[in-house]
């Protein structure tokens, strides 16, 4: 570790979105977790145990990607290894954003693999999102899971974790975390899409009576087409 620029910078940026994580709800307390490639040899990675808001960005350790030392005033996360996996297979990955987000992780759980919906799925440019075989939070197999699955769509960006929550990755931070973002969007309106499809029908449509009852008490009438 040379305390470089680039460092101090990755530092700053890893924090931020460690920050924005939380208050997007991709995360709560100290969960999911980011690392960021400063140069070949050494990455920024989230420190571990501590809520995201108690932190400092100068209290996220720096990595040694070859055999996986680090230096800081804090631990590095627990799923350093899930990280040193994916920047060590994957050169050209900048950034590796690992979040539990709700809806992700509940198609994590169910083993369903998410499909190419809509818009958003562009972002991890990839047809699928594949669940990853089932490996132990904090193992080495994670990691090994993980880059198994992305092998499936060489060039994808997420993966989605059994039982577990998403890896984003991409050439920069702000790319790994708009796909971690993506994958929750994506998974969010195919459990929708697929609820109301399950429902039939599917919404209970207030009639004209009930709607002009509602239209009174705020003072308006409510348009309807001229043959109805
Ligand atoms: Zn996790």
């Amino acid at each position: 570790m040379n305390g470089s620029d680039g460092e101090a910078v990755a530092r700053a940026e890893l924090h931020a979105a460690c920050l924005r994580m939380v208050a997007d709800g991709l995360v709560i307390g100290s969960s999911g977790n980011i690392s960021v490639r400063v140069d070949d040899s050494h990455a920024v990675i989230s420190a571990a145990g501590v809520p995201y808001g108690r932190l400092t960005a100068d209290d996220h350790p720096v990595v040694d990607l070859a055999d996986g030392s680090w230096t800081g005033p804090c631990r590095p996360t627990s799923e350093l290894a899930l990280h040193l996996g994916v920047l060590r297979a994957l050169p050209d990955v900048g950034a590796v954003v690992h979040t539990h987000s709700r809806y992700a992780a509940a198609f994590a759980v169910a083993r369903l693999d998410l499909p190419f919906i809509c818009n958003e799925n562009i972002a991890t440019r990839a047809e699928r999102v594949p669940v990853t075989e089932y490996a132990a939070p904090g193992s080495g197999d994670l990691g090994a899971a993980a880059l198994a699955a992305f092998a499936t769509q060489p060039g994808s960006r997420a993966v989605l974790l059994a039982n577990h929550g998403v890896v984003a990755i991409g050439p920069g931070l702000d790319d790994a975390y708009l796909v971690a973002q993506s994958v929750e969007w994506t998974a969010e309106i195919c459990h929708l899409a697929r609820t109301l499809v399950a429902a039939g029908t599917g919404e209970h449509v207030l009639d004209h009576a009930v709607q002009d009852a509602i239209a009174r008490n705020y003072g308006v009438t409510i348009a309807r087409a001229a043959d109805t």
